[in-house]
């Protein structure tokens, strides 16, 4: 019996299977498709996938099969948001241009590699759990009837997720009113640089598809936001929507795909239901605005991974294993929050249809401008600033950051290649704290990787001035801080309850 079932081969659920594989467990991903379809939702990979890729060796793989862009629209601000490493604080400081198709590929290969068992071509149609298993019933297009029992299951089928009915989780929110168009096509004259146009017309977004020499093109169009899903625009009335904006077609022409997409927009109550839970966009849907849907069902899947391996493999048991697989989706939910009041935000920008909105826009697209501005935004769209739950009595604001701008012994290696999903990071700069901090984690060394000063670390950079140590999760989340303020007599018991919390009773 697998340890694990995945349902749904897409970007979430290939991810977590990969960090499942990882830490050896056993892991099923069951599929309805046996092929891929070129014609991808998602053409950008946000800044914040590309780093937790790194933090297990393989984001030049995506790198070299995609386009980078150090820029990102915001709704379609003219201005963009820049990403740099003083922004990012990452070793990739770039969305990549590359079809979801092919971001798909990719993790499915690393997965083979690594001994993931796919059933391709099955679609998940029941589900029954008790308090041991948890049993997913298929179909293949033959009508061959398949079981399939694993301790866990993880539904990532999607905005229409099997996995989230079957279970019962509950999905409220808003059904959409708004809708946006896509093109994806050749051009004859393209612009050099990615474009994003706002206008009395609408918006209009226009940069490399990072498959051959397509184009993706999109927007909101003031005379057709209207229109449902179903209305899918021609050739000539995305040559239209260009001309309208920027006063030329660019010559476009050869569609790939020509589709419409609404502002629906829903977040499950909870993520978890006994041994099932849900992730990506079976979990939540929102407007594609600012590309931030691949980026957030990766946190997804790296927030659930390292916790229920620590589960799988009896780190934790009983309550402990409970609350630890709880807070999943209380960490998450409070990050979707956030993302999707971003979501809504960008819609009503790229939707502006009177003057009073218009004005609104306006305002916000300047103010975007302003570097202080321009930098909290983009590590919001990219990935880097999702909230974290705080505790009552307040917490280190370092707490729940994204290990970033910690460019560790000269460079962001060290800290990479000490990262794994059943690994923390016990990062120590004083001399002094290391054989305290050695003694305080000795029954945890094994799941515990420590990096100080005879690793090279002397600095934390100007980011992390004050901190003398730092505990990160597998996730890259840092739990634990150390300053130079705080009293040392409290260290011991803080850090160990923590451990005996996260990572293995004892
Ligand atoms: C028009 C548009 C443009 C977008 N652009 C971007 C972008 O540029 N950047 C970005 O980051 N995001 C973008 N997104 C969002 C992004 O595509 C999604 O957030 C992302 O695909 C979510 O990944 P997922 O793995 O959670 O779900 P999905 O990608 O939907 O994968 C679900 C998988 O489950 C399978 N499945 C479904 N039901 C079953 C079943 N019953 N049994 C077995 N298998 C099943 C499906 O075949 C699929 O393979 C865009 C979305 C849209 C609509």
């Amino acid at each position: 019996m697998p340890d694990i079932i995945i349902v749904g081969a897409g970007p979430t659920g290939l991810w977590l299977a990969l960090e499942l594989r990882s830490a050896g467990l056993e892991v099923t991903v069951i599929e309805k498709n046996i092929n891929r379809d070129i014609r991808s939702r998602a053409a950008a990979m946000a800044a914040g996938s590309l780093e937790t890729f790194a933090t297990r060796g393989i984001a030049q793989r995506f790198i070299d099969a995609g386009t980078p862009i150090h820029s990102i629209h915001y709704g379609s601000s003219e201005s963009r948001l820049h990403m740099s490493r003083e922004s990012l604080g990452t070793k990739h400081p770039h969305s990549l241009m590359i079809p979801q198709a092919v971001t798909e590929q990719l993790l499915v290969e690393l997965c083979q590699e690594k001994g993931v068992e796919f059933f391709f071509g099955h679609l998940a149609s029941g589900l029954v759990q008790d308090s041991n298993t948890v049993a997913v019933e298929t179909e293949t297009g033959d009508g061959t009837k398949s079981t399939f029992t694993a301790s866990w299951l993880v539904g990532c089928d999607g905005t229409k997720s099997a996995i989230r009915k079957l279970a019962n989780f509950e999905f409220p929110g808003t059904d959409g009113n708004i809708s946006g168009w896509l093109a994806d096509v050749l051009a004859t004259d393209p612009p050099s640089q990615p474009l994003s146009v706002n206008n009395e017309y609408g918006s209009f977004l226009m940069q490399p598809l990072g498959y051959q020499k397509y184009y993706r093109l999109t927007g909101v169009s003031i005379g057709t936001m209207n229109l449902p899903p179903s209305a899918i625009p021609t050739l000539d009335n995305v040559k239209s929507f260009a001309t309208e904006a920027l006063g030329t077609d660019f010559g476009i022409h050869s569609p790939l795909w020509l589709s419409r997409f609404s502002n629906t927009t829903r977040l499950a109550t909870n993520f978890r239901s006994g041994r099932v839970f849900i992730a990506g966009d079976a979990a939540h849907q929102f407007f594609p605005a600012g590309g931030q849907g691949i980026t957030t069902g990766i946190q997804d899947a790296a927030n659930l991974a390292w916790k229920l391996v620590a589960v799988a493999q009896r780190r934790l048991t009983g309550e402990n294993a409970d609350e630890l697989l709880n807070t999943y989706s209380t960490e998450r939910k409070l990050a979707l929050q956030a993302i999707i009041k971003s979501t809504l935000a960008q819609t009503a920008l790229y939707a502006s249809s009177n003057s009073v909105q218009s004005a609104l826009a306006d305002v916000v697209y300047e103010l975007i401008a302003h570097p202080d501005l321009n930098k909290l935004l983009v590590r919001r769209i990219t990935g880097f600033g999702d909230p974290f739950p705080t505790k009552e009595g307040g917490q280190d604001p370092l707490v729940g950051a994204r290990v970033t701008h910690l460019e560790v012994g000269g460079g962001f290696e060290l800290l990479h290649s000490a990262m794994a999903v059943d690994t923390f990071i016990l990062l120590v700069r004083d001399l002094n704290l290391e054989p305290l901090l050695s003694d305080c984690i000795s029954p945890w060394a094994a799941y515990i990787k420590c990096l100080g000063p005879n690793d090279g670390i002397v600095s934390f950079g100007q980011q992390w001035e004050g901190v003398d140590a730092a505990l990160v999760r597998p996730d890259a989340r840092v739990v634990w801080v150390c300053r130079d303020s705080s009293p040392r007599e409290h260290i011991h018991l803080s850090i160990r309850k923590l451990l005996e919390e996260l990572c293995k009773e004892i």
